[in-house]
């Protein structure tokens, strides 16, 4: 069975992309997978090719057959959502962005004029990258289920793996500590914390090392631009060592890393502060596997 190498951080803007796009440059044999469908940013580096695209169904949504209904208001009254109104015709709807799905107005409705449509939320895909195979997501816009695409697609790309024998899956998280992250994190080998040194960057450290502790996985941190507060590094790295973390190396700020990335450039290949950082940290993530 392949092994699942997972790249978050505690919040956006860490340096995440620099690592997973530089990691995704210098891992051998393994499929990619972009697990940040609600702000998907990998395929921007790694020019992706289309190869297959499916849409993905969400939640069932309530729609009321006005052609049935009588108006008896219950629906309105029992949805704990505010998602049933009625249009200036009169005639009852339900906001599809509001319907939480529970069904309860289509159990309660006396006229049996409620039921549960599919809706589509999302689209997923496989693509050819210069480093790879490449499986990711797009969730449209206000769609909820996150978790559940990013489920999906790292299902998908565990039967990729097995069919050919792939051994690695390097997975490019969202980040926070939210359902996507959690679904990103279930059942991985091993789970690569970006942080930063600032006061934030220890405290969502805390936060990620926690929900990663509660689904037992191992992790370790790097911290990125260590050198812009090297005491808030030393106090980063020591909370990860009393943690039971791995510190796995640290990654200087370079003024090439924004210009490589608005060049559509792999840090790991445009900078050379990052190739000698992410060369180690390969190495002691490879170890760990
Ligand atoms: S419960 Fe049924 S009949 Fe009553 S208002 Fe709602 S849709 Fe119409
Ligand atoms: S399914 Fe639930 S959330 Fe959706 S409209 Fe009906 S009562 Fe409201």
């Amino acid at each position: 069975m392949s092994k699942e190498l997972v790249i978050i951080s505690g919040k956006g803007g860490t340096g995440k992309t620099t690592l997973t796009s530089s990691l995704a440059y210098v891992m051998k044999d393994k499929i990619i997978v972009d697990a940040d469908a609600d702000a998907a940013n990998m395929y921007i580096l790694t020019s992706p090719k289309l190869k297959h695209k499916e849409l993905f169904k969400g939640n069932p949504k309530a729609v009321i057959d006005v052609n049935k209904c009588v108006n008896c208001d219950l629906c309105r009254k029992l949805c704990r959502f505010d998602a049933i109104h009625i249009n200036p015709d009169g005639n009852y709807y339900v906001d599809e962005v509001k319907c939480d799905s529970c069904e309860l107005c289509k159990i309660a409705c006396p006229a049996e004029a409620i039921t549960m449509k599919e809706v589509y939320s999302g689209e997923w895909y496989e693509s050819e990258t210069p480093f790879g195979l490449m499986v990711h997501a797009k969730l449209y816009p206000g769609a909820e289920n996150s978790g559940n695409l990013v489920t999906m697609v790292k299902h998908r790309a565990h039967v990729i793996s097995e069919e050919q024998d792939i051994p690695y899956i390097l997975v490019d998280g969202s980040p926070g500590i939210g359902c996507p992250v959690i679904s990103t994190i279930s059942g991985a080998n091993f789970v690569v914390v970006v942080s930063e040194p600032t006061p934030a960057g220890l405290h969502d450290l805390e936060r990620v090392k926690r929900l990663c502790d509660s689904f037992k996985v191992k992790s370790g941190v790097v911290v990125n631009k260590y050198d812009l507060n090297e005491e808030k590094t030393r106090q980063i790295e020591e909370f990860a060592k009393k943690e039971g973390m791995e510190v796995l190396g640290r990654i200087p700020f370079d003024e090439c890393v924004p210009k490589a990335i608005v060049n559509l450039q792999i840090p790991y290949e445009a900078c050379e502060s990052v190739k000698r950082a992410v060369d180690e940290i390969y190495a002691r993530v490879m170890e760990k596997l």
